[in-house]
């Protein structure tokens, strides 16, 4: 909930303590027995407000109404690839065979759970071209740290002090941030101005105490880094290793395999490519893919497979231990299962193309609208524009993204990546129809139509939202971090 929030009459009287509920009928108050359970701490009656369940389900509703949703409108956040979520992944992700399972079940009678995620496994060994893949990390970023504490393991374990990591200046900024907290120091590598890295400024950076480069493919601008193969072979000849963030998966998947690219560990954001749903959706999950070098230091438990039976192996010497508790989010894991499952290889490889179609076709018909930085022939699954051209007007990105809000639409990614000065970065994915496009690209040319015309009105944007633009500076610099309900609503 916003901390600003102005709490509604309605809201108020929901939250007022009362023992009858609004539609006339009262409830006894919970009582506690005289004779409480031993330790509890409990002492005296809980004072529980008590509402009929339309009221409820109303309030709620209501409250999911003013998030954004996937299942509301176009949701073209670039990088964090914002797709559809299937229902029938939900159906079977709720499951009474899968959603009842105690994660302590003895492992005889939870054989259909291991034998998924053994072979959601083996799909991801294929896609990536590994040997080995856990899936108990539980974000992109917490698969970032396994593969990076996998590559510090195998070098300490070859005696080798290797401390410092090589990204790129477009990295998504977990990178900097997961390798700070694996105790590796950054070093950032430029961007060349065709939007790629190259060989040549790898090459200089290269020392006896670079322990990886770690690269996005396709990188956050969009292209595909077309000098990789040659830049790993250069680190595997330094002695170093190369990790892919594989947060962008869904531009290639089934079209290319990271480990012919010369990639020794990557993480795959289930929740991007493989749709399950993130943000406030769910939680996320980021399955990490390693070749047999590495394999000795994978985290535990590792499912194993022996003549039909699946077993969970938690006794490995080298490993770098737990992530947490049982096996990742299984949840997630159905989900991710039954979109690969229901697609095939076939509908994989189409989800890809249409993915690229769908990010080029935006790219084409908004170049003229809006500038494209580092302009290449074709991007991979999202395009970045910039607002140079309506900079000259007093219009920046910022108020193009508020006026979207205006219209409907979730806005873009915004200032990111950091090598592009006012960055609008679009991914519509390959879930949304030509029509959807269309009328979003329909609306960016009318906005940028604005930006000429009627700066004034863009710079006010939102005029359409339960909450108007928000002073952003005297948020930063005075932040209220706590949130009052109502006078009402005691301690
Ligand atoms: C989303 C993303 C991440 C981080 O993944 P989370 O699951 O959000 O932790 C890392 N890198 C890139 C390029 C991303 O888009």
């Amino acid at each position: 909930m916003n901390t600003n929030q102005t709490v509604t009459v309605s809201e108020k009287l929901l939250f007022e303590r009362s023992t009858k509920n609004r539609v006339g009928v009262s409830f006894p108050p919970l009582d506690v027995p005289e004779k409480k359970p031993h330790g509890s701490l409990l002492r005296k009656n809980l004072d529980l407000p008590e509402l009929s369940e339309p009221d409820v389900v109303r309030h709620y509703t209501r409250l999911s109404h003013w998030n954004f949703s996937i299942d509301q409108n176009f949701y073209p956040l670039g990088s964090c690839t914002m797709k559809y979520n299937p229902k029938i992944n939900e159906w079977g992700a709720r499951h009474e065979a899968f959603s009842l399972l105690h994660p302590n079940a003895p492992e005889d009678s939870v054989q259909g759970a291991l034998e998924l995620m053994w072979e959601l496994q083996e799909m991801l060994k294929e896609l990536s071209g590994m040997d080995g893949v856990t899936l108990l990390p539980l974000a992109g970023a917490q698969g970032e740290f396994t593969g990076l504490k996998l590559i510090r393991a195998f070098h300490e374990n070859n005696k080798q002090t290797r401390n410092k990591i090589l990204i790129p200046d477009t990295a998504h900024g977990t990178n900097p941030a997961t390798c700070t907290l694996a105790g590796f120091e950054v070093l950032k590598i430029p961007t060349t101005g065709e939007g790629l890295l190259s060989i040549e400024h790898i090459q200089k950076s290269l020392s006896h105490d670079v322990a990886a480069l770690m690269v996005t493919n396709p990188n956050t601008l969009g292209y595909w880094e077309e000098n990789l193969k040659e830049i790993a072979d250069l680190l595997h000849k330094n002695g170093s290793l190369v990790y892919c963030d594989g947060a962008n998966f869904n531009a290639f998947v089934g079209l290319a395999k990271m480990r012919d690219c010369g990639v020794d560990v990557m993480h795959i954001n289930l929740h991007k490519t493989f749709s399950t749903p993130h943000g406030g959706g769910g939680p996320g999950s980021g399955p990490v893919a390693f070749i047999k070098k590495l394999e000795p230091f994978q985290p535990t438990p590792i499912i194993k497979k022996e003549s039909e039976k699946f077993s969970l192996d938690w006794n490995k010497s080298q490993s770098i231990g737990a992530l947490s508790t049982f096996y990742g989010n299984f949840g997630m894991l159905i989900r991710a299962y039954i979109y690969m499952k229901t697609l095939g290889i076939e509908g994989l490889k189409h989800m890809s193309h249409m993915a690229v179609l769908n990010a080029n076709y935006i790219r084409a018909r908004l170049k003229k609208y809006y500038d494209l930085p580092f302009p290449r022939k074709f991007c991979l699954h999202e395009t970045i524009f910039s607002d140079k051209k309506q900079t000259p007007y007093g219009v920046t990105t910022l108020d193009i993204a508020k006026r979207l809000l205006d219209f409907g639409y979730h806005p873009p990614t915004i200032y990111f990546p950091l090598v592009v000065k006012g960055a609008l970065m679009i991914e519509p994915t390959e879930s949304e129809s030509k029509q959807t496009l269309d009328d979003f690209c329909d609306t960016m040319i009318h906005i940028a139509g604005e930006a000429q015309k009627n700066p004034q009105l863009l710079k006010k944007a939102p005029y359409n939202t339960r909450v108007r633009r928000v002073d952003e500076v005297r948020a930063a610099r005075n932040p209220i971090l706590t949130y009052k309900l109502s006078s009402t609503a005691e301690e």
